[in-house]
Parts: structure tokens; sequence; C-alpha cells
């Protein structure tokens, strides 16, 4: 008899252990997207936010649940659709009016006994079709280009607005995505470097003088190789002054946004003849037995001395000199925050202003500058951050934001 109450409590433990899990475990994994906040999703399920958050006992409970986090939804509810609108200003009443709805349907829809009683700001829940998300004032949909997202990519959004959308303003985290807009449509991009922490920061998007709107976005962790480089003679000597001063030159040069989009193509690979792709872009590196400070921030392909490298996509050339570090360099300014970059050639055959098309003849394979063999350094920033070429390449971003915008986008060539 002693220990049965031992017994029960055991049970009650583990039932109380096993609760969340269970509920969550037996509904479908929802991924949120932008504008499922707390309030969108309670109203879309037809439920409270307190359930909602009681379900999800792994999501932070102070903040909106993260973009590409998944979510557990209470059993067998049904989606409600329409819209979510925030009504700061004239209630319940205007709102009505404005839709042309009666108060009292609406009053009855939100759960309202009297469209007379104070609306607390409470979002109201609009009839109609679509689903229920609460995004940005004035814009109506919404989507991201890779969810979750990975740190050393680039990352887009694109969606449509209510009116012409020519003001809108975005940072991840800090950093400011560049934005293109075309009557009702938008496309913007940002990028997050090899040593991006990651996490789940905050997307913060701005419409004309509307408040700020915001939504954690997660992040997953991206696996890097480490590689442990010995440098000797000349380029063991580094001019580290140099050096500071051609980046600090180069940053104000990919800083300087051109605000659309230049490009009309996916991007190519700039160079045909290559041996081989001799150094991804993220490695993390350690020179001489030192610490991993760096990484590696573009792709190399191992080229014959003289072999032609041409530019991927249309764009304008910023700079095409001699540089200490990068030897003989061309840099493109693709618009919308993209640049890329063509280092250690024997030789450049474009000059600064130029406009170039994809295939263009940019210049030849060399091994000047700090490098120890013949090959083709060729990086991309978006908004002054190191991605990774090869994944933009991959991700078909270039397609993906200019059909964003409307905007037709000549294919990859087929290769054979
Ligand atoms: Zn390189």
């Amino acid at each position: 008899m002693k220990h049965v109450p031992a017994l029960g409590i055991l049970v009650i433990g583990l039932l109380a252990l096993a609760l969340p899990y269970r509920v969550a475990g037996q509904t479908d994994p929802f991924v949120v997207q932008p504008g499922d906040n707390w309030a969108a999703l309670a109203m879309r399920f037809d439920t409270d936010e307190a359930s909602l958050r009681a379900l999800n006992p792994h999501m932070n409970r102070t903040r909106q649940p993260a973009i590409g986090r998944l979510l557990a939804i209470p059993e067998g509810a049904s989606e409600r659709t329409g819209r979510l609108l925030r009504v700061g200003d004239g209630g319940l009443l205007q709102t009505a009016a404005r839709q042309r709805i009666s108060p009292w349907a609406l009053a009855t829809l939100n759960g309202r006994e009297s469209p007379y009683a104070p609306t607390f700001f409470a979002p109201l829940h609009l009839p109609g079709e679509g689903t229920i998300r609460d995004l940005p004032p004035g814009i109506r949909t919404m989507e991201l280009s890779a969810i979750p997202a990975l740190p050393g990519q680039a990352l887009g959004l694109r969606g449509t607005t209510e009116a012409n959308a020519t003001d809108i303003v975005g940072r991840l985290d800090g950093l400011d995505i560049a934005f293109a807009t075309a009557a009702n449509r938008f496309a913007g991009v940002v990028g997050t470097g090899a040593f991006y922490a990651g996490g789940e920061p905050e997307l913060v998007i701005r419409t004309g003088d509307a408040p700020a709107w915001s939504q954690p976005l997660a992040f997953d962790k991206q696996e890097w190789v480490y590689q442990e480089l010995t440098l000797t003679g000349q380029a063991a000597e580094i001019d580290q002054q140099a050096r500071d001063e051609e980046r600090a030159r180069l940053r104000t040069l990919w800083t300087a946004v051109t605000p659309t989009p230049l490009w009309k193509e996916a991007f190519q690979t700039p160079i045909n003849d290559y041996l081989e792709v001799s150094a991804g872009y993220g490695a993390r590196r350690s020179y001489n037995g030192g610490p991993y400070l760096t990484y590696h921030e573009g792709v190399d392909f191992s080229a014959y001395a003289g072999t032609p490298v041409m530019a991927p996509a249309a764009g304008v050339v910023v700079l095409a000199e001699p540089l200490y570090v990068r030897g003989g360099a061309v840099i493109l300014d693709h618009g919308l925050g993209v640049f890329s970059g063509y280092y250690h050639l024997s030789a450049v055959h474009v000059a600064v202003g130029q406009s170039v098309e994809p295939g263009d003849l940019l210049g030849e394979v060399g091994t000047t500058g700090l490098s120890t063999g013949n090959h083709l350094h060729w990086d991309l920033l978006i908004n002054g951050i190191w991605v990774d070429a090869a994944q933009w390449q991959a991700q078909g971003l270039d397609c993906w934001l200019l059909e964003g915008i409307g905007e037709a986008c000549v294919p990859p060539p087929t290769t054979g």
C-alpha cells in the first residue's frame, strides 16, 4: 500500500511531462511564415493567444513566433479565412463603415457582444478570402526565399502591396535590406556573412509613416570547412596597412547602392575553362598556425594563365585596376546592392563606368596580388556583406527577385 501514492505521483509526473509533447505530436507540423504572429494565428484557428502559447512551450513567450520554426496548432482546428486589421484609430464602427459591413455583423464575427463596446486596440477579423496574417501595414502578401535562412547566403523578400508601394524600408539584425518596387510589387535582398551568429534576429519592415512591423526570423546552422594554410616568401609578408586601406576603399564602393536591379538574367559562371573549384566560400582559415580569424570570401577557380573571365550578368564596372591584395581587379555593380568581384587577373579589359552584358570579357586569369598560383577569385556582396556566389546561382535568387517585381528573367544557359 505504501508505494501506491508514490506510483500515483510518478504517473501524474509523467503525464505532466508528456502532455505538451502529446498534443504537439498529434498536429501536423506547421512552419511559421511571415505574418504568422500570435494574434493572427489565434484569429485564423479560432482560438486565443494564451492557448496557442500553452500548446507551444518551446517558443519564447515574450516574442512573436520566429519565421521558419515549427509550431503546434490546436488539434482538429479548422482554418478561417479573411483579413486581420489593426484598428488603432476609429475602432470597430469606423472600420465597419469603411468596409461597408454591418457593425453588428462585424462585432459578432469578432466575438463581441456589441459594436459599441471598447476594442482596446485588439485586431479585427474582416471577412474575406485569403490566409489571415499580420503583415506590415499596406502589404498584402510577403514571402521569403529561404525558410529558415542560412548564414553566408543571400535572403530575398518579395510580395504585393495594397496601393503602389514606393517607400518600403527594412532591416535584418541591423543589416539594410535593399528594396525595388514596381506598381504593387516589391522585392528586396539582404545578405549575412559566413561568421553570422544566426539565431532568431528581428526582421523589421516599415511602410510609409506606419509603425515598424517586426517578426523574428529563424536561421539554421551551417557547417563550414576549416583550412590551415602556410604562407611563405612574399605572401607571408603582408603589409597590414596596405591591406586595410584596400578594404576601406572597396567598402565605400560596395555600400553605394543602385536602387534598381541592373541584371536581366540568371548569373552565369564567370569562367568556362577551369581546372577545378579549388576553394569554396566560407572556409575558416588559419594562416601559419594562427587562430581562425578569417574565412574565404569568394569562390576560387584554378585555371591556366590567360583564361578569359566574363561578366556573369549585366552590370556597370565600378573598379578596374591592380590592387595590393587582390591583384588585377574588376568589380561590377549589378544594382540592388549586389556587387561581384574578379581578382588576381593578369590583364583587365574593361574600364570604370562601362556597362557590361553577360559573357563580356572582363580580363584574364593570373596570379597577381597575394596569390600563390593562377586562379580566379570570384566574390559576391549584398549590401557590403560577402555571400556565397555559387549558392546565389544555385538558389536562383537572381530570377526570383526580378520576377518579384514583374520583370522577365533570362534563364541560365543549358549546358550540354
Ligand atoms: Zn580566393
